[in-house]
């Protein structure tokens, strides 16, 4: 009899994302890494990598979402070391470059001339392999990507974001990024050049009534106002294993990934039910909209910030989430902050209409068992 387990960690990435996924059942532990946080969150994080046992090094996916530093910069860091070095050994490598984005070919700013750089030096095989070295895109028409990794019965992706209008806003956005650095978009030899300059990178009760329940008020502030261009871009997938699932959202934008579910349900079905949500965006009231509460039915939902440079989670998208649940929500915050601990209290009354879960007293970082 295997014991399959799913769990997500939120390491503590500061303003920023890395999610490290594990999976499997005894024989084997399969993994995940979205994203690798901003650098000075570096330690910490190389620190969760290290613990891979010798010998066993692989995982099955490294997702990049998208090229903002909060999310990229450690991701540079590490494969900035000779492959050789590499503490982890991925078989397939997610992101878009610039390359990819004006292809529909390497992905943008100065960052991502950096990080297409290192990848198509140091993995070029395994870049984007799933979906045959082009863009990782939501197409127009037609299902959505679905992509099984290894194992009978595994881990199943499907792809919600970023979709091509998406990558080419990303693309313009690319363009001018990179023009004031005096880098051409998408010539690697030079971002190579300007990288091994910048020595940084080396070495319960059912109490909540579900979306309408959702103030005018709060309605009116979820607009899902946010127009960057990079979030825009980022890479959001369903990720189901052995009947548990979760949404990614990176930093998305809500029309893109709402679009993308609405292409999921079955005729007649109003929600998608899923167990567990990592927000949009660190819970940035911009990047959550009430039709996304009104179309997913989840149970977890994952904030990912520790409050520094934005204050994030926005009180109006965790009282979007308690108040637009469709079950009894358990918000799990990786870091106990000024902008998250006004949240316990009201989980700890008697009938309470949510949960919460912060790191132990001193630490930082929390783990989700999906399935343990
Ligand atoms: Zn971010």
């Amino acid at each position: 009899m295997t014991q399959p387990f799913f769990t997500v960690e939120m390491l503590p990435a500061r303003h920023g994302d890395a999610l490290w996924i594990e999976y499997g059942d005894e024989r084997r532990t399969r993994r995940i890494l979205i994203d690798g946080g901003p650098l000075h969150a570096w330690p910490d994080f190389a620190a969760r990598i290290g613990k891979l046992p010798a010998g066993d090094q692989r995982i099955e996916l490294l997702v990049i979402t998208h090229v903002d530093t909060d999310h990229i910069e450690g991701i540079i860091r590490l494969l900035a070391l000779p492959r050789a070095k590499w503490p982890l050994e991925p078989m397939d490598i997610w992101f878009n470059g610039y390359r990819q984005i004006e292809a529909q070919k390497d992905l943008g700013g100065r960052e991502g001339e950096f990080l297409s750089a290192l990848i198509h030096r140091r993995a070029f095989d395994e870049w984007n392999r799933a979906f045959g070295r082009n863009a990782v895109v939501v197409p127009g028409k037609g299902p959505l990507p679905r992509i099984a990794l290894p194992d009978k019965d595994g881990m199943v992706l499907t792809l919600l974001s970023p979709d091509k209008a998406k990558l080419t806003a990303m693309g313009k956005r690319w363009r001018k990024d990179v023009a004031q650095w005096e880098l051409d978009p998408g010539d690697l030899d030079a971002a190579w050049a300007q990288l091994v300059d910048e020595a940084k990178f080396h070495p319960g009760a059912e109490l909540t009534l579900g979306p309408e329940d959702l103030t005018a008020q709060l309605r009116a502030q979820l607009k899902g106002a946010d127009a960057s261009a990079a979030n825009g871009s980022s890479i959001a997938f369903l990720a189901e294993y052995a009947g548990k699932s979760c949404l990614f959202l990176a930093d998305a934008h809500m029309k893109t990934v709402c679009a993308s579910i609405r292409r999921l349900l079955a005729p007649g079905q109003d929600a998608l039910r899923v167990d567990a949500v990592k927000l949009a965006h660190h819970g940035s009231r911009n990047n959550l909209t009430p039709e996304f509460m009104q179309l997913v039915d989840a149970e977890h939902f994952l904030f990912s910030s520790n409050g520094d440079k934005f204050k994030h989670p926005d009180a109006q998208a965790v009282q979007a989430v308690i108040h637009g649940a469709r079950r009894k929500p358990t918000l799990w915050f990786n870091y106990r902050s000024a902008f998250n601990e006004r949240w316990e209290a009201g989980s700890q009354a008697a009938n309470a209409a949510y949960a919460t879960r912060y790191p132990a007293p001193g630490a930082a970082g929390i783990t989700v068992p999906l399935l343990a």
